[in-house]
């Protein structure tokens, strides 16, 4: 069994460990031994949620966002930028959706009880080959009812990728979920490709402002303009924007000033376990 504990090096360390081989032949076999046990991961509970927070403008949390981890028992803790290409070119996908999704809901019946947190939304990650599946409707629903959710209490984000492959399927499925109760988030937004066109076509609910464009706030010219850009497209669209990747002071305010009206990164809280992100936040609501 992984220590959960070996966690935090990793997840706070700048340059992330990578174990990958720089020969192709290593590489391949790695991949193949990665998806061996990545399937093998995914019934014995090697992976396990981690939720970073989203503040608003004056820094209550409003929720979080889930981000995958496998705690795997030789390697320590695996990110998923490791190991979500492999699931997707694999077709583990699917089952690892539906993993987080269930593990999702769980935690959210957890949180219920709790009058801090029963009213934080929670959002998780859907890759584009999940969102098309067949039943991915009827399995979602079903994981809410199982676990007595409501519906408003999850939003699902998305990237433009999701939507580019056949926009009116994923227009049709998005306003059946958003009927449903759903709430839906266009994540990394502004690293795809010309979403304007449709993003008014699209029941979305928030935009999420990629990484990138706040890394350099505030004194890169082209981010602060971008960044500003964003933020005014939201508010005429009516969604509300969420800064991603904030990590300093300098970039919050930045972001304050440009009327951004959420906020996740660093600066707020890393992606942490569940218990600990509920000590974080009975810890902040004492203050
Ligand atoms: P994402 O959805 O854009 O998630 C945000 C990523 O930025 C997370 O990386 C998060 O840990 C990181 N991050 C947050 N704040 C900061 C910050 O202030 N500075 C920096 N440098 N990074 C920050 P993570 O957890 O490694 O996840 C990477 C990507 O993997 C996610 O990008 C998402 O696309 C994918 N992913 C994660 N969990 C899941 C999942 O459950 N399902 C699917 N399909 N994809 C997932
Ligand atoms: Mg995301
Ligand atoms: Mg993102
Ligand atoms: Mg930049």
């Amino acid at each position: 069994q992984a220590d959960l504990a070996m966690y935090k090096a990793k997840e706070s360390g700048r340059n992330r460990l990578h174990f990958f081989d720089p020969t192709l032949q290593t590489q391949v076999l790695h991949k193949a031994q990665l998806e061996h046990e990545l399937r093998h991961a995914l019934q014995t509970n090697e992976c396990v949620l981690f939720y970073q927070p989203q503040v608003d403008a004056q820094g209550r949390i409003l929720g979080a966002e889930a981000l995958i981890r496998w705690l795997h028992p030789q390697r320590g803790l695996v990110m998923p930028a490791e190991f979500i290409p492999i699931a997707e070119a694999s077709g583990l996908i699917l089952d690892l959706g539906h993993w987080v999704l269930e593990a999702a809901c769980r935690q959210l019946q957890v949180w219920q009880t709790h009058p801090v947190a029963r009213d934080w939304v929670l959002a998780i990650n859907i890759s584009a080959h999940q969102f098309r599946q067949n039943d991915f409707v009827e399995s979602l629903i079903a994981l809410t009812q199982k676990y007595a959710i409501p519906a408003e209490r999850l939003k699902l984000e998305l990237t433009e990728s999701v939507l580019i492959d056949d926009i009116q399927f994923a227009i049709e499925r998005m306003h059946y979920l958003k009927a449903a109760g759903f709430g839906f988030a266009l994540d990394d937004f502004g690293t795809g490709y010309s979403s304007l066109a449709y993003i008014k076509q699209l029941p979305l609910d928030q935009i999420k402002i990629d990484r990138c464009f706040i890394d350099g706030l505030p004194l890169d010219s082209n981010d602060a303009a971008i960044t500003r850009i964003i933020i005014r497209l939201a508010q005429e669209f009516n969604l509300q924007v969420i800064a991603e990747g904030v990590e300093t002071q300098a970039q919050r305010d930045f972001l304050l000033e440009a009327a951004c009206v959420a906020f996740q990164g660093y600066w707020f809280g890393r992606p942490m376990p569940a218990d600990e992100f509920l000590s974080h936040a009975l810890a902040q609501e004492g203050v």
